[in-house]
């Protein structure tokens, strides 16, 4: 096993000298990582499809293509956003500069989880280089394809005494907790991010929790059906509702419910195919855990769809449910996998207070023509992210903080937003010594403190 004190007193020395400094270093770094992405590529989409049944096109555009933007972006951006920034000074303070600098914080640990395997341990690390700092990198031990090759390939293209990959599992990561980080950013479920939180908390090291939950989808008696549906059965079923912002459960309004069910079946029918087990489009659930997991979800609720389970190739068709109660287990936890049961709202006060009643969730869709009803949800919910009108989509925007609030998270990231993560704004007052007025010096009087008055 790793030995994780070692390694990292071996990048806090790294950090000491001060090499991930010079913002030409950095520049060099990302540049590697964009190399290894371009010149790798077909191994890493191959480590996809065996990992997680990845088709080519999604793998492209959710690990990919994503972090490839992400980079160009930083690119672009990091000389303007690691320069001092002069802030305002008061009179009393005067004269004097001011000025934030943007100090990067040491060595940070980034855990991934197996959904994305790539992308989010890819996507901080982006960020945790630009702002100048060490990583460990830790992947799911449930994709170990990409988990291996994340491990041959990093040292390979960036500076192995800068970043370094500990691949492994709970015992692994267990041991590398036990370490002081300057910070630690985790993406998964909710029960090991206070695992997470607590390990933190010992060296009062920050962090950030990207976790999930369940994602509303209400659609609205005036939402644009038909493309409305391709976007939910597009958000949903993509990576086999392996996604942490897929739309967990729909609530229907009752005048369009009926005809929202036909349209979903219609839809998965024209992505899919009549048996979507043989389409190259659709994924297959990560292991067979997670698929025995799924399939105790199936009893409750009627099934509009055909189900067809088969373990031996991790593949679960796309299922969606009516008449679910909402004392079923699928609406309880989680779904993760692609299982979408659809509830019946009969207005949209109903469905706020069923979102409000339960756990803040990471992401919220809603769909309606009518902006008044797009406002009002938004207005009376809350959530990590939303997107109105279509699923997933808030998150390919870097310019909008992607992270949770309350259960799915704290924290968040994505262009800026990563770089700042991991960056301390640091803040630096520089005074001249021609002027020292001695207003504020003892002995005090109250001519001094007449005049202290007027400039504060
Ligand atoms: P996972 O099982 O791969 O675990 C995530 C990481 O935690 C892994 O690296 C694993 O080794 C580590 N880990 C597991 N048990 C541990 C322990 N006891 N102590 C220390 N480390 C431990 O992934 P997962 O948690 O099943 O991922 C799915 C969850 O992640 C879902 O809830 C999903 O919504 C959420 N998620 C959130 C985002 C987001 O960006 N907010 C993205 C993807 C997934």
């Amino acid at each position: 096993m790793v030995d994780a004190a070692a390694l990292v007193s071996s990048l806090r020395k790294t950090f000491d000298g001060g090499r991930t400094r010079p913002l030409s270093f950095r520049l060099g770094q990302l540049a590697a990582l964009q190399r290894m992405i371009e010149e790798r590529e077909g191994e890493i989409l191959e480590a996809l499809r065996v990992d997680v049944g990845k088709p080519r096109m999604e793998a492209y555009v959710a690990e990919l293509g994503f972090v490839l933007g992400e980079i160009a972006m930083v690119k672009k951006k990091l000389p303007a956003w690691t320069r001092p920034e002069r802030v305002a000074t008061p009179a009393s303070t005067q004269p004097a500069r001011a000025e934030i600098h943007k100090d990067p914080l040491g060595v940070v640990l980034l855990i991934g989880p197996w959904n994305y395997p790539f992308q989010l341990v890819v996507a901080p690390l982006i960020g945790a280089i630009a702002a100048g700092n060490c990583a460990v990198v830790k992947p799911s031990e449930m994709t170990p394809n990409v988990s291996a090759l994340l491990a041959r390939l990093l040292p390979q293209y960036l500076d192995p005494d800068v970043v370094k990959v500990v691949e492994g599992g709970v015992a692994e990561t267990t041991a590398l907790l036990e370490q002081r980080f300057d910070h630690i950013f985790y993406t998964g479920n909710g029960t090991v991010g206070r695992v997470v939180m607590g390990a933190a908390a010992k060296h009062l090291t920050p962090v950030t929790l990207e976790l999930g939950g369940k994602s509303p989808c209400i659609v609205d008696k005036e939402a644009d059906l038909d493309v409305g549906v391709r976007r939910i059965v597009w958000g949903k079923y993509f990576n086999a509702g392996q996604t942490c912002i897929a739309p967990d459960y729909v609530l229907a309004h009752a005048s369009i419910h009926d005809k929202l069910l036909d349209r979903l079946r219609e839809t998965i029918r024209e992505f899919y195919g009549d048996d979507p087990q043989r389409s190259p489009d659709y994924a297959r659930i990560v292991n067979a855990r997670h698929h025995q997991r799924l399939s105790r979800l199936l009893g409750e609720g009627e099934a509009v769809t055909e189900i067809k389970a088969v373990e031996a190739e991790r593949y679960l068709s796309p299922v969606v449910l009516r008449d679910v109660p909402e004392t079923a287990k699928v609406m309880h936890e989680e779904i993760f996998g692609p299982i979408l049961p659809v509830l019946k709202v009969h207005d949209m006060d109903e469905a706020i207070s069923f979102v409000n009643r339960r756990d803040k969730p990471l992401a919220l869709y809603v769909f309606s023509e009518n902006e008044g009803v797009q406002r009002e949800v938004i207005d009376r919910t809350t959530s990590g992210g939303a997107t109105v009108n279509h699923t997933g989509m808030h998150f390919g925007v870097p310019n909008l903080p992607f992270g949770g609030v309350g259960e799915s998270g704290m924290g968040a990231y994505h262009g800026k937003l990563t770089f700042d993560t991991f960056t301390h704004r640091r803040a630096v007052l520089i005074k001249p010594t021609f002027l020292d007025a001695s207003v504020i010096y003892p002995p005090y009087t109250s001519l001094k403190e007449k005049i202290i008055r007027m400039l504060l």
